[in-house]
């Protein structure tokens, strides 16, 4: 943590001039090595061949580089909650670029090989001039609720006995509002009345922006969709099942309700 305002994290590239040297991060297949300090970060020294730089750190470049690793390594859900906020942003944008650059590999107009650009995160193609940028796949997360209780459903890929907030991917010429009401109407088949924006997360599993959103529901009759959700209920504060993470935007929506009707 810096005592300054100044983020550790800037999204601001070293550029191909720059010497390959500074902080780093190892991918390994299925986990990330533990920081020779705190985190995932390792000492300032020179790159590997292969890393990507992902922005500067503290001041100083940081990339990140992938080998085969150790199969004790935690996997990248595990640090993303327990890592500090600043170095969470940073395996985010990690995760993101290291999937979009192994997946766009290739001019999508074309079929070129692509080639990236040291100075922004972008590809480009020397043939046709077509450029790719990571892809953010933006999703709305939304709490509902009817006067102080919540709508809570569990997804069948949960744990036994979690519930959580709706969440899904907003279409093509949608409104973030318009995919909070399509969803809720779809999932459990309730009603939505006023829609307000609370914040939005990263979530890199593999390129969502979650945008959370309170709903009040104006009817409170549950019928669901059975594919996705398993069961949804109603739920008083008094009485809650399992919740989310406390780092999820989920369950920091239903406790910044729990919050709001507890001081009336
Ligand atoms: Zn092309």
């Amino acid at each position: 943590m810096t005592t300054t305002s100044t983020p550790a994290f800037v999204r601001e590239l070293p550029g191909a001039e720059t010497p390959r040297w500074g902080y780093w991060i190892r991918f390994g297949e299925t986990g990330i090595a533990p920081g020779e300090e705190t985190g995932i970060l390792q000492s300032p020294g020179a790159w590997p061949e292969q890393a990507m730089p992902l922005g500067m750190w503290q001041g100083l470049p940081v990339a990140m580089a992938h080998e085969s690793g150790e199969a004790s390594w935690p996997p990248a859900r595990d640090w993303l909650a327990c890592l500090p906020a600043a170095q969470a942003d940073l395996l985010a944008t990690a995760l993101q670029v290291s999937a979009w650059a192994r997946d766009h590999r290739f001019c999508g107009r074309c079929g070129t090989p692509m080639q990236r650009l040291s100075h922004e995160f972008a590809m480009q193609c020397k043939a046709c001039g077509h450029r790719s940028y990571p892809r953010i796949s933006p999703c709305i997360i939304t709490l509902v609720t009817h006067g102080r209780d919540l709508l809570l459903a569990r997804n069948a890929r949960f744990p036994a006995r979690r519930y959580s907030t709706l969440a899904g991917f907003i279409e093509p010429g949608e409104t973030a509002e318009d995919a909070v009401r399509r969803e809720v109407h779809e999932e459990v088949g309730v009603e939505v009345g006023r829609v307000s924006f609370f914040r939005s997360q990263s979530w890199p599993f593999p390129h969502s922006l979650m945008l959370g959103f309170f709903a009040e529901a104006a009817s409170r009759r549950i019928r669901i969709d059975g594919v996705e959700i398993a069961d949804a209920a109603w739920f008083t504060p008094r009485h809650l099942p399992e919740l989310p993470p406390s780092h999820s935007i989920s369950r920091q929506l239903i406790e910044t309700h729990l919050s709001a009707v507890a001081m009336r």
